[in-house]
Formats: C-alpha cells, structure tokens, sequence
C-alpha cells in the first residue's frame, strides 16, 4: 500500500511556539496553567496534564502560585486587559497570526468600520477576535451572508483556520452587499497549505484517514474537505483507532492512502497512524498469500 502523508500535516508553527514556551517553563520548574485549552488534542493535552499542567476556563480559577500560559486562540480584549490591571503574572502563546487578526480589527474599529468575520461564532478565536471591536457580525454561511444589509462599506476578515473556498464563495456574495468590500484575508498559510495539498490529493487515493483532534476546528474542515472528494475518509482521534477491526476490514481492497493530519496533531501521531496503516497492509498481504498457497496446494 503507497501511503501519502499531506503537506504541512501536524503541529504549525503557532503550535509549537506555544508548546515551545510551556516546556521551557515545565523545565525551570514553573508552576504552569494555561487559559482554556492550549489546543484541541487530547493526546497532548493529557501528556501536559501528566507533567501537572492543567487548564483553568475561567480567570476566577487562578492560582497565584502559577503563571498564566495563554492559549494559541488567545483571549478576550477585556480579560487581557484584567491580566495586565491584576498585575497577573502571564505569558501570551496566543499565535502571531491570531494576534495579527485582533490587529486588524482593532485598527478597524477605531476607524468606525463595520465588520464581518467568516467563521465559527463560538470558537474560542472568534470570541476572542470580535472582542476587539463593537460593530462585528460573524457569518459562517451563504444564508448567513445574503441576510446582510446593504451599507456603503463592509471590511470582511476570515477565522485563520477558514477553507479558501469557503471563504471566496462568501466573500463574492458580501460583494453584492456593500459599496465598497475591503477583504483581508487572514486565513495562514500553514492552513492554506495544508487544505490545498488535500483538496490534490484525497480524490488520487483509494482512502483518506484525517488525523486530530474531534474538537479541532482545523481538523474537522480537512476531514469535509477530503470528504467531498473521497468518501472513504476516516475521522480518526488518536491513531491507535486505527487498529479498529471494522476498519481493517473496510480498508482490505485498498492499495493506496493519504494521512491529513490538523495542526494540533503531534507528529508522534502521524508516525505512528503510517506504521499502523503498514503493519495492517503487511497482515493483509499475508493473509492473501496464505489464502493462495492453501488453494494451490489443493491442486
Ligand atoms: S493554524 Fe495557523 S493561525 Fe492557527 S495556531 Fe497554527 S499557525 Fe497559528
């Protein structure tokens, strides 16, 4: 079986920086809790709690005796502000591109725009992002966009994470919408990529094993995207649900696989989803091979 890994399949940039930041931290024996989730995988979300990093959902929970890791969505402009009143002791992992999004929107809000983010209204990047100006609608659908009223300006931005398709098809009905459409397009390239490289690959393979996190939103988008375009993809948590029965039996016939994996998925991850898509194809071609001998020894 030809086993294809997707290009710039796991941890961005943004990730790692933020990982980067907490074990440097966990090393110098800090005490460490992160703002929400850091990311959405569980499988290095269980590996930080086993170090005793731990996350708090609300800043009621703090601990003076830890300092604060903001996680890679960031957070809302009050609660940074409250950080920085409360002399609370913290660390920004919010990503650079995600920073670059509350900018943008901040910029804009001084200026008396009206924005639209296309996005998910209750992911944590999207509450944090619309906190950063009053006159915010985030849309996520075509419905949603031809609802808009008509004005002179719009100013239309994109969760970091978004599909570029998703994002034109969109942005071409919020044209009909305003007199002037300013896009900033603040899907990352790491995402973009990413997408791209599916969208090429998942309809050359006989099936598409997508790789993360349920939660994550990065991940769910890969998995629609190969979906629409092979519909043996398989949404998979943690690679050891690759050694499922039922999926070894749907996967016998197949000669050729793709692995996508979010940008949450720790490159262990990865590694291991290929061994065990190569010791399944190994047993398979065993088990044929016995299958052959068998039937021509009865000859
Ligand atoms: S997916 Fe992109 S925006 Fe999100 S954390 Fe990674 S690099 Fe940053």
């Amino acid at each position: 079986m030809k086993i294809y890994i997707v290009e710039e399949s796991g941890f961005c940039f943004g990730v790692k920086r933020a990982l980067n930041i907490i074990y440097g931290l966990n090393e110098k024996k800090q005490g460490i809790q992160i703002y929400g989730q850091l990311i959405h995988n569980s499988t290095t979300l269980d590996r930080l709690k086993a170090k005793g990093i731990d996350a708090i959902h609300s800043l009621d929970q703090l601990d003076p005796r830890k300092k604060l890791v903001i996680r890679t969505h960031g957070i809302r402009m009050d609660e940074e502000e409250r950080l920085k009143k409360e002399n609370i002791d913290y660390i920004d992992a919010t990503c650079p591109l995600v920073k670059k999004l509350h900018q943008i929107i901040e910029k804009l809000h001084k200026k008396g725009a009206q924005i639209v983010i296309i996005g998910d209204k209750n992911h944590p990047e999207i509450l944090a992002a619309k906190s950063y100006a009053d006159n915010v609608t985030v849309i996520d659908s075509e419905a949603e966009a031809a609802a808009i009223e008509k004005t002179d300006h719009l100013d239309v931005l994109a969760q970091t994470t978004l599909d570029s398709d998703h994002f034109e098809r969109i942005v071409s009905l919020l044209a009909a919408k305003a007199g002037k459409l300013e896009i900033h397009n603040t899907i990352c390239n790491a995402a973009k990529v990413r997408q791209a490289a599916v969208k090429k690959l998942a309809p050359r393979v006989d099936f598409v094993v997508v790789l993360g996190g349920k939660n994550s939103s990065n991940t769910r988008k890969l998995y629609d995207i190969a979906l629409n375009r092979n519909k043996n993809t398989f949404y998979i948590e943690k690679s050891s649900h690759l050694n499922d029965p039922a999926f070894i039996a749907g996967i016998k016939n197949f000669r050729s696989a793709a692995i996508a994996a979010g940008a949450s998925t720790p490159p262990e991850e990865i590694e291991e989803a290929t061994n065990i898509l190569r010791n399944i194809n190994l047993s398979i071609e065993k088990e044929t091979n016995n299958g052959k001998r068998k039937r021509n020894s009865k000859h």
